[in-house]
């Protein structure tokens, strides 16, 4: 069977890529760009996409082992998946600051807190939006 670089999404699926690394990610070539350029960065979801993939995490900005790396690899794609699950861009950061919901949220030796499982339980059943584009010269 063929690998499907894009397999089909349903708005009630929640799924994040774990990817290599940003420039050769899943992402519009702008977002693509956005997250080479914010070396911080550990994941990107793009809210607003026609179909597909929205949120993925690149695996080279994550610690690789020892102490927190797994933790942090949870949390980097808990967060992605919240953003893409509430359809929030950063705003969703100002709502949760403390934990891994917000904008250090993946960092190591952040914890999962009460805030974000609030958080969660109110958005995990949200559909993802999708929104047709409209590309200049499609007629
Ligand atoms: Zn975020």
């Amino acid at each position: 069977m063929p690998f499907d670089s894009r397999p089909s999404v349903s708005p009630d699926d929640g799924l994040v890529l774990v990817e290599p690394f940003p420039e050769r990610s899943s992402l519009s070539k702008e977002s693509r760009a956005k997250a080479v350029n914010d070396n911080k960065a550990l994941g990107m979801t793009e809210l607003g996409r026609a179909s597909g993939i929205t949120a993925v995490v690149f695996r080279n900005r994550l610690v690789n082992n020892g102490p927190g790396a797994v933790e942090q690899l949870t949390n980097a794609v808990i967060h992605e998946l919240a953003h893409a699950k509430s359809g929030l861009d950063d705003t969703m950061h100002n709502a949760n600051p403390n934990g891994i919901l917000g904008k250090e949220g993946g960092s190591v030796g952040r914890n999962f807190i009460d805030s974000d499982a609030r958080w969660l339980s109110d958005h995990l059943g949200k559909q993802i939006v999708f929104e047709m584009k409209h590309f200049a010269g499609a007629s």
